[in-house]
């Protein structure tokens, strides 16, 4: 299974990409956790990275870029894998094609979670006080939604092109929304 999962900050593609990983024996490959891993490590990227972090900005596509295709060499996504964070914009929508057919990988499903904006905000300040995340101060958080308006959205209509676009709703409980996307797959 080769999958992208898309959708707004806080839609649930981090929980969801979770159960999946172990439905399918896949690994979650979020290029978030990757970037806040080398944050915590203070690797030299990690320290620059953490800046444009901080502030709700996306970090360059190559770096981004280099650490998915570390990720993906590693034996785990042999089998496939689960997207979740990449593609960010029009351009990473690109560059990951590209990758994933250079390693005769295309991805099989792109699964758009939907939420309502007004939702996510709440669900995010929620997540602030349980992880602490930087980045998920109410300030910042609107200005990652902005991004994603202007930016990720784009990339909906990317994935329809390619005829592997599928939208759940991304409303009700973890198992609801669970349900939702696993019969898409299993269709
Ligand atoms: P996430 O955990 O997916 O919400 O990502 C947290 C932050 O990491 C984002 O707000 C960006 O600053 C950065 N980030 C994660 N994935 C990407 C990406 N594909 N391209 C650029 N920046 C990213």
């Amino acid at each position: 299974m080769r999958l992208v999962l898309l959708g707004a900050p806080g839609s649930g593609k981090g929980t969801q990409a979770k159960v999946l990983k172990k439905e399918y024996n896949i690994p979650h490959i979020s290029t978030g956790d990757l970037l806040r891993a080398a944050v915590a490590a203070k690797t030299e990227l990690g320290l620059a990275a953490k800046i444009v972090m901080d502030k709700g900005q996306l970090v360059s596509d190559e770096i981004v870029l280099g650490m998915l295709k570390d990720r993906l060499a590693e034996d785990d996504a042999k089998n496939g894998f689960i997207l979740d964070g990449f593609p960010r914009n029009l351009i990473q929508a690109d560059m990951l094609d590209k990758l994933l057919t250079e390693i005769n990988m295309p991805a099989q499903h792109a699964i758009l979670i939907a939420v309502d904006p007004d939702e996510v905000v709440g669900r995010i300040a929620k997540r602030a006080e349980i992880e602490g995340r930087a980045d998920d101060s109410e300030s910042v958080v609107r200005d990652r939604i902005k991004i994603y308006e202007d930016q990720t959205s784009p990339v909906i209509n990317h994935y329809k092109d390619h005829e592997i676009l599928s939208e759940v709703l991304g409303t009700g409980s973890i198992e609801e929304v669970q349900h939702r996307i696993l019969s898409v797959l299993r269709f």
